[in-house]
């Protein structure tokens, strides 16, 4: 029925235009009023992409063997893999398809999962265990999206090539040693590099030297959640937006998932793919994850050529506890993005930030402005790797959250993980499930607290030890 849904098709530059997805008071989107008034206009990814197609609400029961909860990029590509084994899914989402983060984020591809990282694996597993989870969140992962490209043959705007820009000699240690335990993982992608060759790479004198990667690089989020989405269609998978799930319910002959408009029974399995929401819905009441809010401006096309301040179109991380990170965009535009809070900042504040970082990075530019700018919402866990959970007795509930502003390319290697596990052709999902996660007394409660007072506490460390690196 859904067997056409259109692929994502960019336009040269951007149309300003009022949003598809919901308004929705923990993200919001603005566009330069100069542009037009809009009650919820579009961010850049939404307004680079030709419009799309809006799926029906669920209006009457429906029967399904899975049913999965969510249409960001985990969501989509777990529906995607499971309909590609020729199980018969059903994907919800309460809002539009990459409404969320997954429409809303960096479009950096990096590796790792979330703020895990070589090093951090080899702490804590057997070598070959780490070697196994490295691969997994890295090559693997990557690999998958260029591979999703090619069969579905969609543009994503793929680039290759990505920089971790040193803000202070010490952090050059750090970033050495991250590329040796990638090495001794067997995955050798990286080269460490001083500030001079550096400067041939980013057009600034901020940083110190950085690392090269030749795995990461950058796609546009919200062609890639839409090719998802149309890949699944491709092979018999249905989908309701704006249909929100109140609950779900193990029975004896299924799970039965209650929307506002009608019941879903899943006669096999769920997948609960909402991120930051996923403790209202969980079997399980604990709470390992804390949400942040976190930004993002597009500047309008700049006065010199991108190629002026990013000579090879890299896109950009730099080693503050705070970091920034920019790459370039269509017609000759910036996208820069930043902050972590506990509560959300507004357009004025957010704008006034982020263009002070672009000045600061970037000081040959005579006069940037900003076109778009909007807000997402990610969450952390207390040890930094994402959570991936598989509950239930006769059927597998699976549940993923705790991104910390990561995981492009790993939501979409997990949701092929989770689907590979339903159909018992792997053990990739069960290597994630290992990891143990601690429950945040008051979970989603401190946020408003927890944020500022750690960074504050690792700012002041930072401040006694400016060359240790430390990431929020
Ligand atoms: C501003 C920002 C910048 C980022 N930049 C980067 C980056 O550059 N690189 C990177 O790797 N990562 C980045 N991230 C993180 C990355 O975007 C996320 O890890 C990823 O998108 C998570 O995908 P997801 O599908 O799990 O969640 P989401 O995209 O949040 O999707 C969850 C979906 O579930 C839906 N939903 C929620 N509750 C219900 C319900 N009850 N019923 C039905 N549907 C429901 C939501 O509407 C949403 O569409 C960034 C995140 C943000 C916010």
């Amino acid at each position: 029925m859904y067997g056409d849904i259109k692929k994502p098709t960019h336009l040269d530059d951007v149309v300003f235009k009022e949003s598809k997805a919901y308004k929705n008071s923990n993200e919001w989107s603005w566009v330069n009023p100069k542009h037009g008034e809009f009650d919820h206009p579009a961010n850049y990814y939404e307004s680079s992409l030709e419009d799309w197609h809006c799926f029906d609400t669920l209006t009457a029961d429906q029967e399904c063997d899975v049913v999965v909860i969510g249409g960001g990029l985990l969501g989509s590509s777990a529906a995607l893999h499971l309909a590609e084994h020729g199980i018969d899914t059903i994907l919800v989402e309460k809002n539009r398809i990459g409404s969320a983060a997954s429409g809303r984020n960096g479009g950096q591809l990096t590796p790792g999962l979330a703020r895990w990282e070589a090093e951090e694996m080899i702490k804590r597993f057997s070598y070959e265990d780490a070697k196994k989870l490295w691969h997994f969140t890295s090559t693997e992962a990557m690999t998958l999206i260029d591979q999703i490209a090619e069969k579905y043959d969609v543009n994503l705007a793929r680039k290759r090539g990505h920089i971790t820009a040193a803000v202070h000699e010490g952090h050059l240690i750090a970033l050495t040693q991250g590329a040796d335990a990638r090495k001794y993982l067997g995955e050798d992608h990286t080269k460490v590099v001083g500030e001079y060759e550096l400067k041939a790479l980013i057009k600034s004198d901020l940083y110190k030297g950085g690392l090269v990667d030749d795995l990461g690089g950058h796609i546009h989020p919200l062609a890639l959640n839409r090719a998802l989405v149309h890949g699944f269609c491709k092979n018999g998978g249905q989908v309701f937006e704006q249909t929100e799930v109140n609950s779900i319910s193990e029975q004896a002959d299924g799970i039965y998932v209650q929307t506002v408009t009608g019941v879903i029974k899943a006669r096999k399995s769920v997948v609960i793919a909402v991120h930051h929401n996923a403790f209202k819905l969980l079997p399980e009441k604990k709470q390992t994850a804390i949400p942040f809010h976190t930004y993002i401006a597009v500047t309008a096309p700049l006065d010199v050529p991108i190629t002026e301040l990013l000579p090879q179109d890299h896109p950009v991380y730099d080693t503050q506890l705070q970091i920034d990170y920019y790459r370039g965009v269509s017609n000759n535009r910036l996208l820069f993005g930043g902050q972590g809070t506990g509560t959300s900042w507004g357009v004025g504040h957010i704008n006034q930030y982020l263009l002070g970082r672009v000045n600061k990075v970037f000081p040959q530019l005579n006069k940037v402005e900003m076109d778009f700018c909007w807000s997402g919402v990610s969450d952390l866990t207390m040890n930094g790797a994402t959570d991936n959970r598989k509950f239930g007795n006769k059927y597998p509930i699976y549940a993923v959250h705790g991104w910390s502003g990561h995981g492009v390319a790993q939501t979409v290697r997990i949701g092929k993980a989770i689907a590979d596990d339903f159909s018992g052709k792997n053990a990739d999902y069960a290597m994630l499930t290992k990891i143990q996660h601690s429950d945040i007394l008051f979970g989603r409660l401190l946020a408003p607290l927890a944020i500022p007072m750690s960074k504050g506490w690792y700012g002041v460390t930072g401040m006694l030890n400016p060359g240790k690196m430390v990431s929020f």
